[in-house]
């Protein structure tokens, strides 16, 4: 069995997964199709190119879920981390970068290590035998894109995602929502109450959406226009169809009854749905969006009962080729159509269905220690639950409704609740430190594993 890793795309999780198995010993191919095959975003011929912000958003690692991933990818030697701090540009509390240096420093560094080569060029199958890590991103080549259409049957595959805004539960007020699915559907009391509903006045109605009609969108990038297919229109496209057509559309009133004033029916719904087994995350059902990230929050806090909502993510579309994960692939990231074969195919980075250059890469780092790990011959568990990494691989692998899987960026939502601590906005700041505690303490436990040559 052929003992190196071939690693397709050197992205910020590409570049990231190689120096993590290239500095436990094992010899890492990477294949990179720039600049020899474009993308529509990338300028240079670097590995770990920023294609958009040069931001690797917030640094504070004790009231922060992205900081948290920072942290851990520090403690673990992480390539990424290390070259942003070489180039940092001061941004208050975020962790921004001059990227050109920046990439030039990831690529420089990969170049020089003494277990890595690369290998320029596409590559447009998924390979039958040896050990892979597959991490090409949102912008994956047409060609390697049909090929692993091929392998997981087209509809787990996406070329878009298409983003409800996704809403902690603990800031939703339950005084003026309700759950119920619509007609009381389901043969469990769980079924029956899937849903969280809010209700809308026809004066809050008409209010929402001359808002909706007059907040800034955002314009598909150059080469990125979509024909937006029916099942998954933008709620503004929507809206603009006609004054009604939200409210024959997601926001429809029937089937439901508001025990908080059984009489009078709603003139509309905005229903929202369970977005994670834990319970923390509710997606708002339909609500895609190309609005600017300002005016969704100031739009959706126009909904009666989220007026004091939170938001793990805000909505959007964008070209995208992400897997459905949670079928797909097993906790070590590998495709299980190709478990048992002698080899392995692992997937990393925004392919997963992680967003955000901070989770890519840090899905990179995971991906690459656990195929290195598998070659070595070493029994790694992946990262654990309570820490960040493992947050996000729980969630993509296992613990996200794999029916209604998009894209989803670290946030404290995605973490087990730590026991008897306050929930609520009040209590915010000692459970984000409870978390990022626990989780600073797991995830040194699981690199000391490693360090000591106990897997
Ligand atoms: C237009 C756009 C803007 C974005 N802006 C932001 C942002 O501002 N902030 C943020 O946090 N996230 C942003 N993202 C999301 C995401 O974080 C980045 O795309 C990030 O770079 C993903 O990392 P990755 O390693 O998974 O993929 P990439 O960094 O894209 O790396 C994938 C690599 O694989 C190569 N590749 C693709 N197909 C093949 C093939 N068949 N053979 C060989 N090589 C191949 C590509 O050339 C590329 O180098 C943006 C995404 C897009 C598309």
């Amino acid at each position: 069995m052929d003992k190196k890793l071939h690693i397709v795309g050197g992205g910020l999780a590409g570049s990231e997964a190689a120096w993590q198995a290239a500095n436990m010993g094992v010899e890492v191919i990477l294949h990179e199709m720039r600049p020899e095959v474009e993308t529509f975003a990338h300028q240079t011929g670097s590995f770990g190119e920023m294609v958009c912000s040069n931001s690797f958003r917030s640094d504070d690692h004790e009231q922060n879920a992205v900081g948290l991933l920072h942290w851990e990818m520090r403690a673990a030697n992480g390539l990424i981390m290390q070259m942003a701090a070489k180039h940092r540009l001061p941004a208050g509390g975020a962790l921004a970068v001059d990227r050109d240096p920046f990439a030039e420093s990831v690529t420089q560094a990969l170049l020089d290590h003494p277990n890595i080569n690369v290998e320029y060029g596409e590559v447009t199958e998924l390979p039958s035998e040896g050990h892979w890590i597959i991490a090409t991103g949102p912008l994956t080549s047409a060609k390697l894109g049909a090929a692993i259409q091929a392998e997981t049957g087209s509809e787990r595959l996406a070329f878009f995602d298409a983003i409800a805004p996704i809403v902690y539960a603990d800031t939703i007020n339950m005084d003026v929502a309700w759950m119920q699915s619509r007609y009381d559907k389901g043969e469990t009391e769980e079924e029956q109450k899937a849903y969280l509903n809010c209700p809308m006045t026809k004066d809050q109605y008409d209010a929402f959406i001359a808002a909706l009609m007059a907040a800034e969108k955002t314009e598909f990038h150059d080469g990125e226009t979509a024909t937006y297919f029916d099942g998954c229109l933008p709620i503004e496209v929507m809206a603009e169809r006609g004054h009604d057509t939200l409210r024959f559309g997601p926001m429809k009133p029937v089937g439901l009854t508001n025990p908080h004033d059984p009489e009078n029916k709603p003139y509309a719904v905005v229903q929202l749905r369970r977005d994670n087994a834990l319970g923390t995350l509710f997606n708002i059902v339909g609500f895609q969006t190309k609005m600017k990230y300002g005016a969704q929050t100031e739009v959706f806090k126009m909904i009666p009962a989220l007026e004091d909502a939170s938001f793990a993510r805000l909505g959007g579309i964008h070209r995208n080729t992400f897997l459905n994960s949670p079928t797909l692939l097993d906790d070590q990231m590998r495709l299980k159509s190709r478990l048992g074969t002698g080899g392995s195919i692992r997937f990393a980075g925004q392919v997963t269905g992680v967003e955000g250059y901070v989770e890519s890469a840090a899905m990179g780092l995971l991906a690459g220690r656990l195929a290195a790990a598998e070659i070595l011959g070493q029994d790694l568990p992946t990262a654990p639950q309570d820490s960040a990494m493992g947050a996000l691989i729980h969630h993509i692998t296992g613990g996200a409704e794999a029916k209604t899987f998009q894209p989803m960026n670290v946030n404290f939502g995605l973490f087990r609740p730590v026991e008897g601590l306050k929930g609520g906005r009040r209590g915010r700041k000692d459970r984000y430190k409870a978390y990022t505690d626990r989780a600073k303490q797991v995830f040194q436990e699981w690199l000391d594993t490693q360090d000591s040559g106990q897997v």
